[in-house]
């Protein structure tokens, strides 16, 4: 098994090509997933990576023997027939998960209740507990589920119609009265980055369906071995990469890709490039030469993610976690409101103890920031102490003297996302899931530069780890079927 500090290693100077098939920019999980389809064809193909491992947001860090994951928590579509596993049994990747069941906890002011690992137990709770609304939970999750393969068939049909154009709040509005159950139906919108009066219903259900319908995984030694073990398999299909290495321009032969250069003035050759980086960043920054002025209008106009506050905690073997449950604690609100504000606690260690030294715990806490609050931040060193406070406390309230346990205590900003991924302002999600950048208003793969594709959160289907496998892979589909015709 392949575990997350197996070294990875960049390429040996002397074994690159002068001339590469394909470079893939960015080792998030899309570009590898990407490199690895297209270096399984025995093509040469590279990826470059700007940090120093491979995952992106998917990515782990160690600090006195704790084993912290960086952002992803658990990933979705891993069953043997998701989209995950699906992608992971063709290329021959052997990965152990561990099937979180409940899938999450909500934790409101006045009530919690856990989601369970499959969907049918789900909705066989719901309505045990509203049976006036029985039938319209049983339609909703038709629906909800019929969209989720209309989406990911890409098939035209009339619920895609029906549901395209709204947000996740009016597809809830239309269904129930009940405040409870929308207020519960919409206890996970974190996972998407916007609440449900702003964000897509496609969104939510791309991302919800795959949980609640086969669970949420935890990859056996933390996220990182996600990565690490794609990444394996990409070498060993023959492909090259370099880490810490930085793509700074693309260059084009007219109107067509033909290379990059690194950070340092390498220059590299390739007459297709797929972009696993911010879009923005592709179009606005790196790209040398025209570009079509209508297209620029579009990026400069999209509305980017929101980004996070992650605290990580390392704590001594006495703490008592027992009373933290692993999912979404809600804040008391006034109004009827689904956008309600929340933190996303975890407990690791409660699935993989081996994260910790010996009966030592991890705690990981996310807050979501958005595009008002990271404007108004004069110092981020300021504020990170202020958040970790805040916290704190709020943890206290469940692990009784916390601070006395602390062995480790380490945050993350949206800057430092941003260092760590190039996404702009730590963007979590990519664009913003709203109506208008989901569906097929979200960029497409193929760009209007020819051979220059785009993969990952930035591009379609939208953001999550199962989505952005889907999206390397469809890329990878889309570049294959290319060759094939050029033969
Ligand atoms: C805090 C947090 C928690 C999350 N939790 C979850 C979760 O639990 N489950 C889930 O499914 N999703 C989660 N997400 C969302 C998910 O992580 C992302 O949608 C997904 O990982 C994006 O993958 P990607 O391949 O598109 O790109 P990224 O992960 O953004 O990777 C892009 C890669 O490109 C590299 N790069 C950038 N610029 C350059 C350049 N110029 N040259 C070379 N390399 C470059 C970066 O270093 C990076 O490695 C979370 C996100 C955050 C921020």
């Amino acid at each position: 098994m392949f575990h997350s500090n197996t070294p990875v290693r960049s390429t040996q100077k002397d074994q690159l090509y002068p001339f590469y098939d394909a470079i893939v920019i960015g080792a998030g999980i899309a570009g590898l997933i990407c490199g690895t389809f297209l270096a399984k064809t025995g093509k040469k193909v590279l990826i470059v990576e700007q940090h120093s491992i491979p995952g992106g947001y998917c990515t782990s860090f160690k600090r006195k023997g704790f084993n912290f994951d960086a952002a992803v928590h658990h990933i979705g579509g891993c069953g043997r027939w998701s989209v995950v596993g699906r992608c992971l049994r063709i290329l021959g990747i052997e990965m152990d998960f561990s099937c979180l069941d409940p899938m999450d906890n909500l934790i409101f002011p006045d009530f919690s209740i856990e989601i369970p690992a499959d969907l049918e137990r789900y909705i066989l709770g719901l309505q045990d507990r509203y049976p006036p609304e029985k039938d319209r939970i049983k339609s909703f999750f038709q629906d909800y589920t019929k969209l989720y393969r209309a989406t990911f068939h890409n098939e035209k049909s009339q619920i895609l119609e029906t549901y395209k154009n709204i947000t996740y709040g009016d597809m809830l509005n239309r269904y129930f009265e009940n405040d409870e159950l929308k207020t519960i139906l919409s206890g996970q919108w974190g996972y998407i980055g916007l609440p449900p009066s702003q964000a897509s219903a496609i969104a939510m259900c791309q991302m919800m369906v795959n949980y609640l319908k086969d669970g949420a995984y935890f990859p056996s030694g933390g996220t990182q071995g996600f990565a690490n073990a794609i990444f394996k398999k990409f070498i060993d299909f023959g492909g090259h990469v370099m880490l810490s290495s930085e793509a700074i321009k693309i260059h084009l032969n007219g109107t067509a890709v033909n290379g990059i250069t690194l950070r340092g003035g390498k220059e590299i050759s390739s007459g297709l490039l797929v972009s696993n980086i911010d879009a923005r960043k592709t179009f606005l920054e790196l790209l040398e030469g025209e570009m079509d002025p209508s297209f620029l209008k579009k990026i400069h106009g999209m509305r980017r993610s929101c980004s996070f506050f992650l605290l990580y905690l390392g704590l001594g073997g006495d703490a008592d976690v027992s009373n933290l449950k692993r999912g979404f604690y809600h804040q008391a609100t006034n109004s009827n409101s689904l956008d309600r504000e929340w933190m996303y606690i975890s407990v690791p260690t409660r699935i993989c103890p081996d994260l910790a030294p010996l009966n030592k715990k991890i705690i990981s806490v996310v807050v979501s920031i958005n595009e008002e609050t990271y404007e108004d931040v004069t110092n981020w060193d300021s504020f990170k102490e202020h958040m970790t406070r805040v916290i704190l406390n709020r943890l206290e309230e469940y692990v009784p003297n916390i601070q006395k346990y602390i062995e480790v205590k380490e945050a993350a900003t949206p800057k430092t996302l941003e260092r760590y991924t190039s996404n702009t302002k730590g963007a979590a999600y990519g664009w913003a899931v709203t109506v208008d950048q989901m569906w097929d208003n979200r960029l497409p793969h193929e760009s209007p530069i020819k051979n220059l594709y785009l993969a990952g959160h930035w591009t379609r289907p939208g953001p999550g780890i199962a989505a952005v496998v889907s999206s390397g892979w469809s890329v990878a589909n889309l570049i294959i079927e290319n060759w094939r015709q050029t033969i």
